[in-house]
């Protein structure tokens, strides 16, 4: 049995690939307003995480020092993303809140904060780690009162969420007023990546800046700002809590616009583009530079402390 379009409830789609990173995956795109799901759901999520988190990391996580400088480096990009939008804000949860560096900068920016994060291990170090205020599970199971936060931040969770609907519509409650909601997830109209990347199986929804916001828009959101990473591979939108909007759920030529950018990012063009060995000299760059950089530490703390005392 197909679910209807989580984004417009609509049954009219057409098949858009059978392939995805781990081998065969049927995903399917809806002719009504362009959004793309796996069809049948490959994984039932709350089992697939807690099973591969119990297995994979048996509640402790170590990570390298170059992986904890890495991510600070993450975290500072997506903290200039967001500066401009937490400003005067007091009181921020970010949920999948993985080794804990985003939540630690937050902290360390003087803001308020709450993280919910699934894996126990990555939950836990980050707690110990940084005193971060952490809640091990999942948001779709927890609750906070109405109107606690000023201020959600998301990144890569929502295309992994069985029902994106009912979770936006639980995080605009856990919001104040004109409260904001900042949302980051994959472009499915990227062409970075190798065409069999594109999707994956545990990415059960595939976003591009047009239905991200339709969802936002009819969960009660208006958008601020949408973004799209100089690679094309994220999105970032940024939305505040509103009214409910009546506006029809349909995109007009979304469907044709994705359909044609996934069906045209074959192997060859991707080989003829400058994507792959642009790739391969960050990867280059990036080992040297981290090589360099972390020779001096034997801390996680450290390492946050120093990369966020710099910029
Ligand atoms: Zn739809």
């Amino acid at each position: 049995m197909t679910n209807p379009c989580n984004v417009c409830h609509s049954t009219d789609f057409d098949e858009l690939s059978n392939v995805g990173r781990d081998g065969a995956l049927r995903t399917v795109i809806c002719k009504n307003c362009g959004l793309v799901w796996s069809d049948p759901f490959p994984i039932d999520t709350a089992e697939y995480y807690q099973k591969n988190y119990r297995i994979l990391y048996k509640g402790t996580y170590s990570p390298k020092i170059k992986h904890i400088y890495r991510a600070a480096n993450v975290a500072i990009e997506r903290y200039k993303r967001l500066e401009t939008h937490l400003a005067g804000k007091k009181k921020v949860l970010e949920i999948g809140s993985g080794g804990g560096e985003f939540s630690y900068l937050l902290t360390k920016k003087g803001f308020d904060v709450s993280a919910i994060e699934p894996n126990e291990g990555y939950g836990n170090y980050s707690k110990e780690q940084y005193g971060l205020n952490v809640q091990i599970g999942f948001a779709q199971n927890l609750e906070f009162t109405a109107g606690t936060f000023d201020f959600i931040t998301m990144s890569h969770v929502l295309e992994h969420v069985d029902n994106p609907t009912t979770m936006l519509e639980k995080l605009r409650t856990w919001l104040k007023p004109n409260g904001i909601l900042a949302l980051e997830v994959p472009n499915v109209e990227a062409v970075c990546q190798s065409p069999k990347s594109t999707f994956h199986t545990a990415h059960l929804f595939n976003f591009n800046p047009e239905t991200l916001a339709l969802l936002a828009e009819k969960t009660g959101f208006s958008v601020v700002q949408s973004l799209v990473s100089e690679d094309g591979g994220n999105l970032t939108l940024i939305a505040q809590k509103s009214e409910i909007a009546n506006a029809p759920l349909a995109i007009a030529g979304n469907y044709e616009k994705v359909f044609a950018i996934v069906k045209n990012h074959t192997v060859l063009n991707h080989y003829l583009s400058q994507f792959p060995y642009l790739r391969l000299l960050g990867k280059v760059r990036k080992i040297f530079d981290e090589r360099n950089a972390t020779a001096k530490f034997t801390d996680a703390k450290q390492v946050l402390d120093f990369c966020f005392s710099q910029k």
